[in-house]
């Protein structure tokens, strides 16, 4: 579970003529295009703006320049004042941006159905679901896994953690020696 959803549990127009496609599959969606009616004081449209950021693909915590159109981040790459990368991003960095716009990325709360198939499942379900098994849970021994979080979203998820008797348990895929190997092959260090 990401920020965004974890955030969510706790608390584009255009004129739409839908058109039945030839396949008879049927209409598409009717989607809304809203523009900007005030802009971000530092978003010129057509113009690209550069934010310093970090990397969170992994516990290294390179720096970053994304590069935003329209309120969109459309590139990323290494900020060379950083000590860390010096200006260098691995393939795990460049393909950050994958988990903001991949169509194929996981954009619901998924179950394991009967047959052990991942499923859909709505908000409401998902939450309901989630409320019964903490209830049910709650004093023996709840873990809260996490990919590498800090701050604010952290401290939320450690308070919740603790408030319910479990503990917050963060993962990282590659081992620090994998990484290090990663990292010696991408940034030649
Ligand atoms: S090593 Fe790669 S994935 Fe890790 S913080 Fe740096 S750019 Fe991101």
């Amino acid at each position: 579970m990401d920020r965004r959803r974890f955030l969510k549990v706790l608390g584009a127009t255009s004129s739409g003529a839908a058109a039945i496609s030839a396949c008879g599959i049927g209409p598409e969606p009717t989607e809304h295009l809203v523009p900007y009616l005030v802009p971000p004081e530092d978003q010129v449209p057509g113009t690209a703006t550069y934010y310093a950021t970090t990397c969170r693909e992994c516990g290294a915590g390179c720096g970053l320049h994304a590069k935003v159109r329209e309120g969109r981040v459309v590139k990323l790459e290494g900020n060379p004042e950083s000590p860390i990368n010096e200006g260098r991003l691995c393939s795990r960095g460049q393909a950050a941006l994958q988990g903001l716009y991949n169509p194929d990325r996981v954009t619901d709360p998924m179950a394991r159905g009967p047959n052990g198939a991942w499923q859909k499942l709505t908000w409401d379900d998902a939450i309901g679901r989630l409320a019964t098994k903490v209830k049910e849970a709650r004093g023996r021994g709840i873990v809260f896994v996490t990919g590498l979080e800090s701050g604010s979203f952290g401290e939320l998820v450690d308070s919740w953690t603790k408030d319910v008797g479990g503990r917050h348990v963060t993962f990282e895929p590659f081992a620090f020696e994998a990484l290090r190997e990663g990292n010696r092959l991408a940034f030649g260090t």
